[in-house]
């Protein structure tokens, strides 16, 4: 169906674009400066988690309970920290490491230790030739950049409404011995806020890999981030894994990167009994054991998944204003026009936009000359090639709600604008 600018004629949309141009050139007057361009909490809400830092002082036991907290050792982490990293994922403690603060380092880790080791007795990636990773798309850019800076060859996969293409991912993971892994954000999805549906996760579970080497990233990232309405319910991937009879497929990752405080969080990576203990062996090639102090503080401070729950209960009364500001105004600016999609999720931190054809660069690039910052056009594909060019990451919680609500109006002009434009070449 043609959109508004489509069925206009030609004199009336050179009349609206004059008429765009105009309000352009009054928001070019106003020197913005905006940034809405990644997914970060918000002051109000790493504030959240000051407290945290009052738990630990020289007085407090630097124990916990077998494992020393202020000395080597423990490489796996925390009993206490442990249990908590468990209840987030919902799988046993003993199927756990806590390591650092980045789950993206995690990953990171993992991917190098198959470039360089081999994973499950396979031989080493950099000794196989060609080998390819799955990139459902739009995702997460910066998995993207894992794979394709250790040269692994990224493929886009469909991402449909309930995950991404299953009989794309099956044909591909079944039939091809060089594809390795595949990045998946399960639940809250980055960028398009969706949660995969119980029949791709069992899709996924009952994958037979040609490559014994493949295993599945599920980056669980925003497992306790609802923040509107009813908590999506993610189907537990390791119970599906032994339900279809397999065992060892998936690493799982998580972090309190947006539980408590981005770069200093903990993180976490949970997968089989065999391939957990390749991780530990894998790890303690590169670290003797991790920090621990931060460990010991989030156990204390966060103790257990309902107090977990109660903390991103107070993430969600700062967050949903102002995804319900991006639904407000980009339904009021846009609604009738016909122009664009976006996403409404339940939780995690982006809303995917889809604007016509050949239009995110151009409103990227408008949006900057206005002062508005945004996740460059393309980063949510791999090797930034979004093929419609039509994919924009919105990324709402930084902002406050007033500059918020600024940077969307400048939006909505800016997304007119390009779709006008693109309607009358
Ligand atoms: N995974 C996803 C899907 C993310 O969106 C992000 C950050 O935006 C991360 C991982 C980074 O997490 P961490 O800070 O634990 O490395």
């Amino acid at each position: 169906m043609p959109n508004a600018y489509q069925s206009m004629s030609t004199e009336s949309l050179d009349e609206e674009i004059k008429h765009l141009e105009t309000e352009v050139a009054h928001l070019r007057d106003q020197h913005l400066k905006l940034d809405m361009a990644r997914g970060k909490p918000s002051p109000q809400q790493t504030a959240l988690s000051k407290p945290m830092l009052d738990v630990l002082d020289s007085s407090t036991p630097l124990v916990d309970g077998d494992a020393i907290v202020d000395n080597y050792g423990t490489p796996e982490g925390l009993p206490s920290a442990r249990r908590l990293a468990g209840q987030i994922l919902g799988v046993d403690p003993k199927n756990v490491v806590v390591s650092g603060s980045s789950s993206l380092n995690l990953m990171h880790d993992l991917v190098a230790h198959a470039f360089i080791n081999g994973v499950a007795g396979a031989e080493p990636f950099y000794r196989q030739g060609e080998v390819k990773w799955l990139c459902p798309a739009p995702g997460y850019d910066r998995h993207f950049k894992v794979t394709e800076s250790m040269g692994i060859k990224n493929v886009p996969i469909p991402m449909c409404e309930d995950g991404p293409d299953m009989d794309t991912v099956c044909e591909l993971v079944e039939g091809d011995p060089t594809v390795k892994g595949i990045w998946c954000v399960p639940k809250y999805a980055n960028p398009t806020g969706i949660t995969y549906s119980d029949e791709v996760v069992r899709a996924f579970a009952s994958l037979k890999p040609a490559a014994p080497d493949f295993r599945i990233y599920w980056d669980n990232a925003y497992v306790v981030h609802c923040f509107g309405g009813t908590d999506d319910q993610l189907l537990d991937i390791f119970q599906a894994v032994r339900e279809a009879g397999n065992r060892n497929l998936v690493y799982e990752f998580g972090s309190t990167a947006k539980v408590t405080f981005p770069s200093s969080g903990i993180a976490f990576v949970a997968a089989s009994d065999d391939d957990i203990s390749e991780v530990r062996k894998a790890f303690s090639v590169e670290r003797v054991s991790s920090e621990k102090m931060s460990q010991l503080a989030h156990a204390l401070y966060l103790r257990d998944l309902d107090g977990v729950r109660a903390h991103m209960r107070k993430h969600a009364a700062i967050v949903a204003p102002r995804f319900a500001l991006v639904q407000s105004k980009l339904g009021e600016g846009l609604g009738s026009l016909g122009v664009a999609t976006w996403s409404n999720p339940h939780g995690g931190y982006f809303v995917s936009f889809e604007g016509p054809k050949g239009s995110a660069k151009r409103i990227v690039a408008l949006m900057a000359d206005l002062g508005v910052k945004l996740t460059p056009a393309g980063a949510t594909w791999p090797y930034g090639k979004d093929p419609n060019d039509s994919n924009i990451r919105i990324a709402p919680t930084y902002p406050s709600l007033e500059d918020l609500g600024q940077a969307l109006d400048v939006f909505v002009v800016a997304v007119k604008l390009v779709s006008a434009k693109i309607a009358r070449e």
